[in-house]
């Protein structure tokens, strides 16, 4: 019971889940989904393709309609039918495999756009931050480039600065990495270090393991809506318990 649709309660931790099942139309893809996560850590989810990881993840900030089951992010509960979206998307930042910029904006442009609409600071102040941000992600000298004029790892770089515009509170990473050329991804892998290490809230999903290992706090293994087993990334990584985890582990170590 929420005391109003606006205010966070006061919350001990940043993401609770419980009972979180989700069905598009007959076939059920999130099958009761209980993960509470704290304020700072990182939580990597792993498993096959069609586990329902983006699923889970799109239930997160309610971009999927929730079935059943409760999700409290940040003190707002997205069951509420009362909850303000809006307001609540501006706490969770969410980075997709594709990148989804403006093509006829430059990389500025595209990380002032949110911050501008929702009246974040006087344009000078949004601008101000937006290049404070390409310079934490590496791309001071990128400012006025298109996307077409970037690579797919700097594309990736913008469009988590972007996400860092509204300055969220807690991070989503959908296989941020696995429309990237090799390459690229260790550039954009050290952002989301970065972002570990400052603190932020994160849920990423990923396939890359040693990343995972290096960075979660915890992992995540989930098969056919369900988490399987989790644990730190030396438990799961190194001493999986369940099958299904130890078959999967075998497939991609
Ligand atoms: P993962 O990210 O682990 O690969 P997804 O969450 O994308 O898994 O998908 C889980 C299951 O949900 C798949 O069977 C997929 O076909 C189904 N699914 C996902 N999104 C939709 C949708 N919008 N409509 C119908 N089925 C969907
Ligand atoms: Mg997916």
């Amino acid at each position: 019971m929420s005391t109003s649709a606006t205010t966070p309660a006061s919350v001990s931790s940043k993401i609770r889940v419980s009972g979180l099942r989700k069905s598009f139309g007959s076939n059920e893809v999130l099958k009761g989904l209980d993960v509470e996560i704290a304020e700072g850590e990182v939580v990597c989810v792993i498993g096959p393709s069609g586990s329902g990881k983006s699923t889970f993840l799109r239930c997160l900030n309610k971009l999927d309609e929730i079935t059943a089951g409760t999700v409290v992010v940040d003190g707002y509960d997205l069951t509420d039918k009362n909850v303000n979206l809006n307001e609540v998307r501006q706490h969770i930042g969410m980075v997709f495999q594709h990148f989804n910029l403006f093509p006829h904006m430059t990389a500025l442009q595209n990380i002032m756009l949110a911050p501008v609409e929702l009246r974040k600071g006087t344009r000078q102040e949004v601008r101000a931050t937006a290049e404070r941000l390409l310079e934490r992600v590496g791309l001071s000298d990128k400012a006025q480039a298109r996307p077409a004029q970037l690579s797919g790892g700097q594309k990736q770089r913008v469009a988590i600065a972007r996400s860092l515009a509204v300055n969220p509170d807690i991070m989503l990473f959908d296989e941020a990495t696995s429309a990237l050329d090799p390459e690229m991804v260790g550039e954009v892998l050290q952002v989301i270090r970065d972002l570990a290490s400052e603190g932020m809230t994160m849920v990423v999903v990923t396939h890359e393991m040693g990343f995972a290992r290096e960075v979660a706090d915890r992992v995540i293994f989930m098969a056919d809506g369900v988490i399987v087993e989790e644990g730190t990334p030396e438990q799961l990584f190194g001493n999986p318990q369940q099958v299904r985890t130890q078959d999967f582990l075998s497939k991609v170590l």
